[in-house]
C-alpha cells in the first residue's frame, strides 16, 4: 500500500495525525517528542486524551498550538480513595522501596493493577493507584508534522497501522 503525505488535508475524523509535542505540568516539562519521538494516532477515535484530540480539528501540517487540558478532559480527577496501605514486610527484601517507583499488583480477581509508591513509612508503604497525571492540568505545545487519510482497515480498527509492518496480532 502506498500512502503519501497530503498537504491539503487538515485534522478531521479518520485522518492519521503525526504530532510533535511537549507536555508541561506545573511549569515543568515532563515529556516531549524530542526525547520520546512524535506520536501518531487516528483522529476521532479516542486514541489520545479527549482534551487534546478535540483541540486539533482544522489544524494543517506545520501549524503549532498551545493547548491547556484540564483534568476532566485529561487523565481524570484524582480519586482520593485510590490509595492503599501495604505492610512493608509484604515486599520482597530486594524491592526498591522509593517514592515514585511503579509496580504492578494482582487483585483478588487476578486483574493487574498499576500503582506507584507514594510514601514509605516505618511499617507501611502507601501506594497510589491513580494515574500519575490524574488531577493535573496539562499544558501542551503541539505542532502537526504530517497528515494522511486513514486506510479503511485503520478506521475499522480505530487505530493507526504501521504501513511497513503486516499486522498479525489482530
Ligand atoms: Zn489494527
Amino acid at each position: 500500500m502506498n500512502v503519501s503525505t497530503q498537504p491539503e488535508l487538515s485534522v478531521q475524523d479518520d485522518v492519521v495525525v503525526t504530532l510533535d509535542y511537549s507536555l508541561q505540568v506545573d511549569d515543568e516539562t515532563i515529556d516531549q517528542s524530542m526525547d520520546s519521538g512524535t506520536i501518531q494516532f487516528l483522529q476521532g477515535h479516542g486514541d489520545i486524551i479527549p482534551g487534546l484530540e478535540s483541540s486539533l480539528y482544522g489544524m494543517r501540517i506545520g501549524e503549532s498550538k498551545k493547548v491547556r487540558v484540564l483534568p476532566a478532559e485529561g487523565y481524570g480527577e484524582e480519586d482520593v480513595d485510590a490509595y492503599g496501605e501495604i505492610p512493608r514486610g509484604e515486599f520482597p527484601p530486594d524491592f526498591p522501596l522509593e517514592v515514585g517507583v511503579e509496580l504492578q499488583l494482582r487483585d483478588h480477581d487476578g486483574d493487574v493493577m498499576e500503582a506507584f509508591v507514594e510514601e514509605v513509612r516505618d511499617d507501611i508503604v502507601l501506594l497510589n493507584f491513580n494515574h500519575r497525571l490524574a488531577g493535573k492540568t496539562l499544558d501542551f505545545n503541539v505542532s502537526v508534522v504530517d497528515l494522511r487519510l486513514a486506510t479503511l482497515e485503520e478506521i475499522v480498527h480505530g487505530h493507526v497501522h504501521d504501513q511497513d509492518v503486516e499486522e498479525s496480532y489482530e
